[in-house]
């Protein structure tokens, strides 16, 4: 099933928006062109995202999802303003069962990011973690749209 990132944006933040307690501001740039995207697969990718980025930062703050376009590739980030991933840990957290040991208080798995890696990568893409600035982290999806992209 292949749809727009709006709608996919939409349908993953209603899981969240009404419950979670932070402030979720969305943002579109105006030069997205009309891609489409494996709805199912970029759903688990923002859900795991977004629910990432509820779980490790407190109540009350702001999670940002952005979707912009860089001329072949749609770029889709979501920062927090949480506690933040160790320095030397931004690439570990992909890795299957790997849990940043200050947080294990928060209940989790350590697949989520392994799985949106899979996802992204199966599918020509990249996802990274960096810190956000003041504090946080900004996780950063870019997907292929060109004529080689599988989407
Ligand atoms: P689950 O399988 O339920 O998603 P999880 O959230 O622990 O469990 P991942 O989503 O793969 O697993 O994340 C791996 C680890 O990376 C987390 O345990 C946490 O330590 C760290 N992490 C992920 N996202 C963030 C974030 N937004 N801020 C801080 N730490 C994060
Ligand atoms: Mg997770």
């Amino acid at each position: 099933n292949w749809c727009d990132i709006q709608d996919i944006v939409g349908v993953a933040l209603n899981q969240f928006r009404e419950t979670s307690g932070h402030r979720i501001v969305v943002k579109f740039s105006d030069d997205i062109p009309p891609v489409p995207l494996d709805d199912v697969l970029m759903e688990q990718v923002l859900v795991n995202l977004l629910s990432n980025a509820i779980k490790y930062s407190p109540v009350g703050s702001e999670i940002t999802l952005s979707v912009t376009f860089d001329g072949d590739k749609l770029v889709i980030r979501v920062a927090d303003e949480g506690f933040g991933i160790p320095a030397g840990e931004h690439d570990k957290v992909f890795d299957k069962f790997y849990r940043v040991q200050s947080g294990l208080k928060v209940p989790g798995t350590g697949l989520g990011l392994a799985i949106c890696k899979g996802i992204v990568e199966a599918h020509g893409g990249t996802i990274t973690a960096a810190p956000n600035s003041p504090r946080g982290t900004v996780f950063t999806v870019a997907m292929p749209v060109d004529s080689g992209s599988q989407f």
